[in-house]
């Protein structure tokens, strides 16, 4: 399922439907998020929602030159970062076209690991997800089932992530946390948007921002797949803090960064910020009482 309003799936369709390939983000058992390189409609649902953890690029990389050498249409799905690096080597490539998320920030897999019970780990076969459409909700699932799962109330890898302790160092002075973006096409969750013609807020809504003449001339080509409205930039950032600037460090972040190697995940994060998890953890308690 997608997290947003599901524009990289419409993407990733149009160019698998012109006989291109898509390079994106998937879950690899076991336990592994990678980019991979999709050929077929099958292959581009493993793209399908965000994975909140660091996504390696590096094994693709030849696959990616060589199809862009043989004149393939190229479809490369990514955070910003990722895709200036991949502009910066191949850039060159006419037939390369871009499509960077908004993004706050990815921590490593270990940190997600560490909140994992080992056996799960080890043992994933299928796939995780950390979102049902709007709502963030870990979960893994096996065959179908649905073998362990985590609110967002309860979840200490969750807390990490959108409190900033667990991005990496290079996020708090990303270079691409701005308007000014380094793809052709930019997508993102449609925070605050106010619409009288897009309803159904709740299941997500894509942001999408068109950034260069070719990302222009392929939303053109989609935009019948699309239920879509035009809205100001500014509109789009007063409630996506990344398209203006990165994620701001924290002292809590400086603190578990330096306790985490000495004392563990779980015993780093209460650490460092048990206020805010006993808090969590209380409103919790009386919403399920009350
Ligand atoms: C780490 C991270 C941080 C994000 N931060 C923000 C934010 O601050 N503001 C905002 O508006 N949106 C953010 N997003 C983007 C948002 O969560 C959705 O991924 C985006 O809106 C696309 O939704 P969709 O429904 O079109 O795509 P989906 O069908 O959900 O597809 C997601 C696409 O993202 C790619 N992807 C998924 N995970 C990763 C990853 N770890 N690394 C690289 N590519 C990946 C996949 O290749 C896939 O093509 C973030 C995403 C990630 C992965």
């Amino acid at each position: 399922m997608s997290s947003s309003g599901g524009i990289a799936t419409v993407l990733a369709t149009y160019f698998i439907k012109r006989k291109g390939v898509v390079y994106g983000c998937a879950f690899v058992p076991p336990m592994q998020v990678k980019h991979i390189r999709c050929t077929t409609l099958d292959d581009i649902q493993k793209l399908r929602g965000s994975k909140y953890v660091q996504s390696d690029v590096s094994e693709i990389l030849p696959c990616l030159e060589n199809d862009l050498r043989q004149g393939k249409e190229v479809l490369f799905i990514g955070t910003p970062c990722q895709i200036a690096g991949v502009i910066s080597n191949f850039g060159q490539f006419k037939n390369l076209t871009t499509v960077d998320l908004v993004c706050h920030g990815v921590p490593s897999m270990q940190f997600l690991c560490d909140t994992l019970p080992k056996k799960i780990c080890k043992g994933l076969k299928d796939e995780i997800g950390f979102r049902i459409n709007t709502n963030y909700h870990l979960f893994l699932r096996r065959n179908g089932s649905i073998i362990y799962e985590r609110a967002l109330s309860k979840d200490l890898f969750f807390k990490g992530f959108f409190t900033g302790i667990l991005f990496r160092p290079s996020c708090f002075t990303c270079l691409y946390a701005t308007p000014k973006r380094v793809s052709d096409i930019t997508i993102g969750d449609f925070w605050g948007l106010k619409s009288n013609k897009i309803l159904d807020i709740n299941n997500g809504v894509s942001l999408t921002l068109v950034n260069t003449e070719k990302g222009t001339e392929i939303f053109e080509c989609v935009k019948d797949k699309l239920v879509y409205e035009q809205h100001s930039l500014d509109e789009a950032i007063k409630d996506n803090a990344q398209l203006s600037s990165p994620f701001r460090r924290s002292y809590r972040e400086v603190l578990f960064k330096k306790l985490y190697p000495k004392v563990g995940y779980l015993a780093a994060i209460w650490s460092i910020m048990p206020d805010r998890l006993i808090g969590t953890r209380m409103k919790a308690f009386l919403k399920d009482r009350l």
